[in-house]
């Protein structure tokens, strides 16, 4: 047979897309053409695949080799075909004679020696795999992010190798189920607030509850050193666990933007603080290879923006659009992604530019001027989307030498707020921020 086929996936957003890798020999000069919209990595595809033939020992056709992507509409990048390209020529030359192939998907690239490498994604396509009722085999590598799925299935390989003696001599191949060692656990540890640890600002840690139980959005103003980012940052304690939907949710964008998933945080919702230098494209998404940003991986939880009036100018307006509409689309000339960011936007800030305007112990220098165009910097419809705004003052000498701590039970306040969203959801179907 010179003709043969495989499929593999494609990456847009977070949308794994059906490509079917076409490989044809023909008589001719040798050759091997990629078509189909490929883009630089995967046309460097081919010198990647011949070698990794070759160094597994197997034949390379001296052929003229023509592989096509389809549909060829849908761009196609990074190294995630090599592994169909592969498979395809071997099953074009006869060196794979397997009929099971139809029923298999196959994403990952190939180093030289014919080891895999991971790939982004692997969860969107494990799961749009699934739902065609094909087994996907992807990178080992790629094990421990998808393990936590109790419904997960697919074979990991660790060379090209392997899978060419699974399909020739029948060699086993390691199924995902048997190498997840973590069992998923709905009763992860939560985390529990540090609230308890915070002296005094009895204000503040009243409008974390309410902002937690409403998912509201807040904005914290205080001196430096008045414990608000501490504050902030305990909120994350005080949500609800995500339900087992919400957190394959999260799980898909992180897979799809490559961040390191770690098994224990599975069900806890994100917290991401990203640097005030963030670039707009960092905290919203986009790029050449349309990924998440900030936003979309703080989804179902927090973003916390410290220091909010020293963010560009731009970057605080890009958030205008996802914070009304609860996603993000990204626009390119041929086609377009939608990342989800349903997320809650926490944000602290000095009163002005040295800190201290409103202090009874120490003296602003900042001239009322200064102050204005310091608050200035935060537009109006921005301000417009953040619902509590609470002064978090300086607490006097006398006040922190207290030795009495907080006594709240916070755990009990934890499960008030869960009772409380459950309320709200129940009624509206959504929360009533
Ligand atoms: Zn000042």
């Amino acid at each position: 047979m010179s003709l043969a086929t495989t499929f593999s996936r494609a990456l847009l957003g977070i949308e794994a897309i059906e490509v079917r890798v076409e490989t044809h020999l023909s008589n001719g000069l040798p050759g091997f053409a990629i078509v189909g919209l490929p883009e630089t990595a995967v046309k460097e595809s081919k010198e990647r695949v011949r070698s990794a033939i070759l160094n597994s020992g197997l034949e390379f056709p001296a052929r003229r080799i023509t592989v096509n992507l389809a549909p060829a509409d849908i761009p196609k990048a990074g190294g995630r075909y090599d592994l169909a390209i592969a498979l395809s020529i071997l099953q074009a030359s006869g060196q794979v004679i397997e009929a099971s192939l139809a029923q298999r998907e196959l994403l990952g690239e190939l180093a030289l020696d014919g080891s895999v490498r991971r790939v982004t994604g692997a969860l969107p396509a494990m799961l749009a795999a699934q739902a065609r009722q094909r087994r996907l085999v992807l990178p080992i590598a790629n094990a421990s992010e998808l393990s936590m799925l109790e419904t997960a299935q697919a074979d990991c390989i660790g060379s090209l190798l392997e899978l060419v003696e699974h399909f020739v001599q029948g060699r086993q191949l390691s199924a995902l189920s048997a190498l997840s060692s973590i069992p998923p656990s709905p009763e992860a540890t939560p985390v529990l607030p540090e609230l308890s640890q915070i002296r005094g600002q009895a204000m503040a840690k009243r409008a974390l509850q309410i902002a937690a139980a409403g998912g509201h959005n807040l904005l914290f103003i205080g001196p430096p050193g008045s414990g608000k980012t501490l504050l902030a940052r305990s909120l994350i304690g005080l949500l609800p666990d995500l339900t087992e939907a919400e957190a394959v949710e999260l799980a898909v964008i992180n897979s799809v933007a490559a961040h390191p998933f770690s098994p224990p945080s599975w069900r806890q919702r994100p917290l991401r603080s990203p640097h005030h230098s963030a670039s707009a494209v960092a905290l919203v998404g986009g790029g050449h290879r349309v990924s998440p940003g900030e936003i979309s991986l703080a989804h179902r939880g927090v973003l916390f923006l410290d220091e909010l009036p020293e963010f560009k100018p731009g970057v605080l307006d890009a958030l205008r659009e996802p914070l009304e509409s609860r996603e993000i689309t990204v626009s390119r000339a041929s086609y377009r992604v939608c990342f989800p960011a349903n997320f809650q936007l926490l944000a602290a800030m000095n009163p002005c530019p040295c800190g201290y305007a409103h202090d009874l112990q120490r003296t602003c220098r900042c001239s009322a001027e200064r102050i204005r165009a310091y608050m200035g910097k935060l537009s109006g419809p921005l301000l417009d989307r953040l619902d509590l705004m609470i002064e978090v003052p300086a607490l006097a000498p006398a006040e922190l030498l207290e030795p009495r701590q907080d006594t709240t039970d916070w755990s009990a306040v934890r499960t008030r707020v869960a009772a409380c969203r459950e309320r709200q959801l129940s009624r509206g179907g959504q929360l009533n921020c």
